[in-house]
Parts: C-alpha cells; structure tokens; sequence
C-alpha cells in the first residue's frame, strides 16, 4: 500500500471510530477550543494523577482532519506523563509548522518514528489551510495544561 493511502486510512479511521470521545465527571482541568475558520469546535476534559493523565474525553465537531487529529492527540496521551505530553505536542507541532521551513525530519522509512499515527497527518501541510484544522486539538491541550499549572 502507498504511504499516502495508508495514512489515509489512518485518519478515516480515526474520524470514523474516534477514541476517548465524551466528557468525563471530575475532570482535573477542562479547556475549550474553536477553529472559526472551518467550524470545528473540540472541548477536552483531562484526569491528571500524579503528573500522569490517566483519563482523556473531548466532544467535538467539525471537520475530517480536525476531528481525526483529536482522536489521533487523545490516543497518543493518555497514559503519560505531562512533561512527555509537552515534548510530544512541540513535536507535532514542529511538524506542522510549515512557516518556519523547518524540516521536521519524518522520514516514512525510518522504524521507530517518535508520532507514530499522527505522522499520517503531515499530508496536511500541503493545504496550509487545514493546518489550524490538525492543530486545534494540540492548541486546547497545550490551555488544559497551562491552566493545572495555576492551580
Ligand atoms: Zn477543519
């Protein structure tokens, strides 16, 4: 299979059977996020015990890419550790930031890469437009954590 269908597939399969969909009792910190631009809308709600989360829910609408991204961004997190989360957010975002002509260096050869699923959403940098679209979840994750911080 092409790498391209492949990663296709990965994100229709993400937006068809999303993970971790809906909001959770007692969440540790919630945040909310919108993309006016297209029209998704993500709210997440994050368990956070010992600097690990533990638990992930989000409601949300919108767009494919959008709502695959999210799926892809709570699968890739729950279970971790904070401070991994936040490498890990740098990097997605590193990948998608096109502006700063740095090469994120995902070669879809090489074993082992560090995004695993959500490298299937580099195709997106080609539509500048849909990047706020994969970004949103990352965004409102990045507010989630900032605001445990406070507290
Ligand atoms: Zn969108």
């Amino acid at each position: 299979m092409a790498l391209e269908e492949l990663y296709r597939e990965v994100i229709l399969d993400h937006y068809r059977s999303p993970r971790n969909r809906g909001a959770l009792e007692n969440p540790t910190t919630q945040a909310d996020g919108d993309n006016p631009l297209c029209g998704d809308e993500i709210h997440l709600d994050l368990m956070i015990e010992d600097g690990v989360i533990t638990e992930v829910g989000t409601v949300s609408q919108g767009c494919s890419i959008s709502q695959s991204s999210a799926s892809m961004m709570t699968d890739a997190i729950k279970g971790k550790r904070i401070e991994v989360v936040r490498e890990l957010t740098a990097k997605f975002k590193g990948m998608m930031d096109i502006e700063s002509g740095h090469d994120p260096g995902l070669d879809p050869d090489r074993p082992g890469s560090v995004l695993g699923d959500l490298e299937a959403l580099q195709g997106v940098r080609k539509f500048p437009v849909r990047i706020k679209c994969a970004n949103l979840a990352w965004t409102t994750l990045e507010e989630a954590l900032a605001s445990t911080e406070i507290s």
